[in-house]
C-alpha cells in the first residue's frame, strides 16, 4: 500500500523528492487519496504579482490571459506562475473527504477557502467562466486537491464568498503587522492603495495608536485621495515605489527621520531599496510582496550600510483568517470598498 505523506509529496512527478511547491510538475489526478480533501472549485484568486504578470505578458487581452493559464494548469498540474513562482488561493465545494483526513469538522458539502498557496494545490480546470481584469479573480469549472498539511478556512455564511476570497489571499499582511507594529510606532506601507495596503494600514493605525504615525506610499492620485477619505494614514505620499530616492526623500520629508516599520505590499519588482532606505538601521522591512528578490534586498541593504531587520513575508501566521475577517467586519469603509471592488 502507498505510504501517504501528509505534505503531499506523493503528488510530485518533477523533480522527484521536492514538496509539492518546488515541483515543476505535479500529479492533478483529481481522484482523492486517503489523506486528502477533494474540492469542487468556484473561484480562483491569482496572487497579485502573478496575475500582473501574466496581464502584461497578454497585454490585457483576456482570451490570451486565459489561454496562459490554462497552458500554466496543464504543465505544471498547479496555478504556479513559472515567471514570478506565486500561486494565489482559491475558494470552492469540499466534495470528498478522504477517510484518513485528520481534521474531523470538514465534511462534504462545506463551502471552503484554501489558505495554502496555488504554487503548490493540485488543480484541474475544465472551463475558465471569466477574468475578472481588475481584481484577480478567475471563475472556473474544476476541481483541486488539499493535502493533509494544507489549512483552509470556511467561508462564514454572513459573508460574501468573493469578497472572502479576496480578503484572505492577504490574510498573512494584517496580521504579522499585528504582531510588528507596536504603540508610538512610526509605520511606511509601501503600496498602501492594494488590497493588502489598506488592510496593513488600518491595523498599523489600530497598533500604532495616536502617538504613532503611519505614512502610507502610493503611485497614484486617486490613491491618495481614497487613503485620506478612508483615515487610513496619517500622510500619504505619491512617489514611485521603484525610485528609492524620491521615496527616501519623500518619506523623510513628511516625518522627518526614517521610520521603525515598513510594510512592503506592492505588486511590481525592485521595490527593496525603497523599504531599506526609508527604514532605521534597528527598524523592521517586512516584504509581503512575492516581486520581492532576496538578492537584491541583502545586498541593498549591505550596500547602504543599513542593519536593518528584513522579514520575508509568511502568508501565514497564527489566527491571520481570523483576524482578517474580524477586521473587514469591524472597519464598514473597507468592508464598502472591499464589496465594491471583489462582489
Ligand atoms: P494589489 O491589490 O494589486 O496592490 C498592490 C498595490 O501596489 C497597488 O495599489 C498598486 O498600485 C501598487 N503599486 C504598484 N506599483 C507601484 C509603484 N511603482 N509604486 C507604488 N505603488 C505601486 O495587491 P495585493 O493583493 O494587495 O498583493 C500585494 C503583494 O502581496 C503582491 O506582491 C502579492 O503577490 C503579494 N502576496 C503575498 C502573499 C504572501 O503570502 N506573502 C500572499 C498574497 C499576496 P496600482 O494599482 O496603481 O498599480
Amino acid at each position: 500500500m502507498e505510504k501517504l505523506c501528509r505534505f503531499g509529496t506523493n503528488r510530485v512527478i518533477e523533480p522527484k523528492g521536492v514538496l509539492p511547491q518546488a515541483a515543476t510538475k505535479i500529479d492533478n489526478t483529481m481522484i482523492v487519496k486517503d489523506n486528502e480533501i477533494l474540492i469542487d472549485v468556484i473561484t480562483l484568486n491569482i496572487d497579485s504579482a502573478s496575475f500582473t504578470q501574466i496581464k502584461q505578458a497578454c497585454n490585457k487581452d483576456v482570451n490570451k490571459m486565459e489561454e496562459m493559464i490554462l497552458d500554466i494548469v496543464n504543465t505544471r498540474g498547479k496555478m504556479q506562475n513559472p515567471v514570478t513562482g506565486s500561486g494565489g488561493m482559491l475558494i470552492g465545494v469540499v466534495k470528498e473527504v478522504g477517510s484518513a483526513y485528520p481534521v474531523s469538522t470538514v465534511q462534504a458539502g462545506d463551502k471552503i477557502a484554501t489558505l495554502v498557496s496555488l504554487s503548490l494545490t493540485p488543480l484541474k480546470i475544465d472551463k475558465i467562466h471569466s477574468i475578472n481584469i481588475t481584481n484577480d479573480q478567475v471563475h472556473i469549472s474544476g476541481q483541486a486537491i488539499l493535502f493533509e498539511t494544507g489549512i483552509f478556512a470556511k467561508v462564514p455564511e454572513d459573508m460574501d464568498e468573493h469578497l472572502v476570497l479576496a480578503a484572505l489571499d492577504v490574510a498573512g499582511a494584517p496580521a504579522q503587522v499585528d504582531k510588528l507594529v507596536k504603540e508610538g510606532d512610526s509605520v511606511v506601507i509601501i503600496g498602501a492603495a492594494g488590497k493588502s495596503g489598506v488592510l496593513c494600514a488600518y491595523q498599523a493605525m489600530k497598533n500604532a495608536g495616536p502617538n504613532g504615525t503611519v505614512i502610507g506610499v502610493v503611485n497614484e492620485e486617486w490613491q491618495v485621495q481614497l487613503l485620506q477619505d478612508l483615515r487610513l494614514c496619517h500622510s500619504v505620499v505619491l512617489a514611485d515605489a521603484t525610485n528609492a530616492l524620491e521615496v527616501y526623500d519623500k518619506v523623510l520629508a513628511v516625518n522627518g527621520e526614517q521610520v521603525d516599520v515598513t510594510i512592503n505590499v506592492v505588486n511590481v519588482q525592485n521595490t527593496e531599496m525603497s523599504c531599506i532606505l526609508v527604514t532605521k538601521d534597528t527598524g523592521i522591512v517586512y516584504f509581503f510582496s512575492m516581486a520581492t528578490s532576496f538578492t537584491k534586498a541583502a545586498l541593498g541593504a549591505e550596500g547602504v550600510g543599513s542593519d536593518v531587520t528584513m522579514i520575508i513575508g509568511n502568508g501565514y501566521t497564527k489566527g491571520h483568517a481570523e483576524l482578517t475577517l474580524n477586521l473587514v467586519n469591524n472597519a464598514p469603509k473597507i468592508k464598502a470598498l472591499f464589496e465594491q471592488k471583489y462582489t
